[in-house]
C-alpha cells in the first residue's frame, strides 16, 4: 500500500450541499470508503477533492412504500442484512450479503458505493440486476432514474456523470415472487469465484405453478450487464421445475465470458454459473410457492 496524493476534502451537509461541492472537477463522492481509499493508495484514482456524503441521513434509510422498496444510496451493508422488510420482499438481499466481505466491511460499506463501484465481481450489482431495481441519480439539474440493468457501462464505469451522485435504489415489489442468491468463494468473506441471484414470479396452479417472470443476475462471470437475458427469455411461461432450472443453468452457463485467474479456470467457472444458476431458480421457485407469498 502506498500513501495516497494530495486531496482536498469537504463534508456535505445536505444533498444540495453535496452537489454543489460535485460541480468542482476532479471531485469523488466518498461513502464507505472500502473501495476508494484503497484504489487512492494505489494511485488507481486520483481525485483532487472528496466529497464524504457520510453525514447525509436522509440518505440512510430503507422503507416499503406503496409497491416498491426503497433503499437510500447511504445504507450500509449491514442496515440491509438486518433489515426486515428488504429480507421479507427480497430475501436475495440477506443471501447477497450474508456473504459480502465480513462484518466490518459490511458495518461500513454502503449500497451506493457498491453499485457506483461497478467492480465485476460486487455481489449487489448482480443482485439489483436480477430484480430489475431502479437508480435514482440526482444532480443539479433535478431527479433521472435508470434501470440497473442500464447503470452499468462497463468495468468501474456507471452511467453518473460528473456533478451528479446516485440517492437511491427502488425495487418493484411483485406478490408471488420468490428470490435467492448463490455463491461459491475460495474462503469466507472473500469475492466471489462465481455467483448467480435469482427471481421468479409464479403463477397458476399453485400445485403446477407457472413462471411468469425471471430475473436472474450473475457476478463475476463477465455477463452484460451482470444479467444472463437468455435464459430469462427461456424461462418465461415454462413450467417452475427441475428441468426448465437445469436448462435455464446451462443457457445461463453457455452465454456468459468468464476470465481465467487466480480464482480458478473458465471452465470451472462455467460449471458453477451452471449449477449455482439452478440451485438459485430452485430457492426461489420455492419461497415463491410457500405460504403467505401467493
Ligand atoms: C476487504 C474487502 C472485501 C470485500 N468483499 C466484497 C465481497 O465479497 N462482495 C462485494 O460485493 N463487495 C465486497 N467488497 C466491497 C464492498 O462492498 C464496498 O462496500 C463497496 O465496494 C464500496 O462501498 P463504499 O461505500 O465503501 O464506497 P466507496 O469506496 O466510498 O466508493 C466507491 C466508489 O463509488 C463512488 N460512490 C460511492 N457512493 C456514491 C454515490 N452515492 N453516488 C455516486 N458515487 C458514489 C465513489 O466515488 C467511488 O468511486 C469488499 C471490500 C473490502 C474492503
Amino acid at each position: 500500500m502506498q500513501v495516497p496524493s494530495h486531496v482536498e476534502y469537504e463534508r456535505a451537509t445536505s444533498v444540495e450541499h453535496a452537489l454543489s461541492l460535485l460541480s468542482r472537477p476532479e471531485t469523488r463522492v466518498l461513502a464507505g470508503g472500502h473501495s476508494l481509499i484503497p484504489m487512492m493508495k494505489l494511485r488507481l484514482a486520483q481525485p483532487e477533492v472528496l466529497v464524504d456524503i457520510n453525514g447525509l441521513a436522509e440518505l440512510a434509510f430503507i422503507a416499503l412504500d406503496g409497491d416498491r422498496l426503497r433503499i437510500g444510496a447511504l445504507a450500509r451493508h449491514a442496515d440491509l442484512l438486518s433489515s426486515s422488510v428488504a429480507g421479507q420482499c427480497f430475501p436475495i438481499f440477506h443471501d447477497a450479503e450474508r456473504v459480502v466481505a465480513d462484518p466490518i466491511v459490511r458495518l461500513w460499506g454502503t449500497i451506493g458505493g457498491s453499485l457506483c463501484q461497478a467492480d465485476p465481481s460486487e455481489d449487489l450489482s448482480a443482485a439489483f440486476a436480477a430484480v430489475r431495481a431502479t437508480a435514482v441519480i440526482r444532480g443539479k439539474d433535478g431527479e433521472r432514474t435508470v434501470p440497473v440493468r442500464d447503470f452499468h457501462l462497463g468495468p468501474y464505469e456507471t452511467v453518473i456523470g460528473s456533478g451528479e451522485l446516485l440517492a437511491e435504489i427502488r425495487v418493484p415489489v411483485r406478490p408471488g415472487t420468490g428470490s435467492a442468491y448463490e455463491k461459491v468463494a475460495r474462503r469466507v468473506g472473500d469475492w466471489s469465484v462465481a455467483a448467480a441471484g435469482a427471481v421468479l414470479c409464479l403463477s397458476g396452479d399453485p400445485a403446477r405453478p407457472v413462471i411468469e417472470s425471471a430475473g436472474i443476475g450473475l457476478t463475476a462471470v463477465g455477463a452484460e450487464h451482470f444479467v444472463a437475458a437468455e435464459a430469462e427469455d427461456f424461462l418465461r411461461g415454462r413450467a417452475a421445475d427441475e428441468d426448465s432450472f437445469a436448462a435455464a443453468g446451462a443457457i445461463a452457463a453457455g452465454h456468459c465470458h468468464p476470465s481465467a485467474d487466480q480464482r480458478g479456470p473458465e471452465d470451472f467457472k462455467r460449471h458453477l454459473v451452471g449449477e449455482l444458476t439452478t440451485r438459485a431458480l430452485r430457492r426461489a421457485a420455492a419461497r415463491a410457492s410457500s405460504e403467505g407469498n401467493r
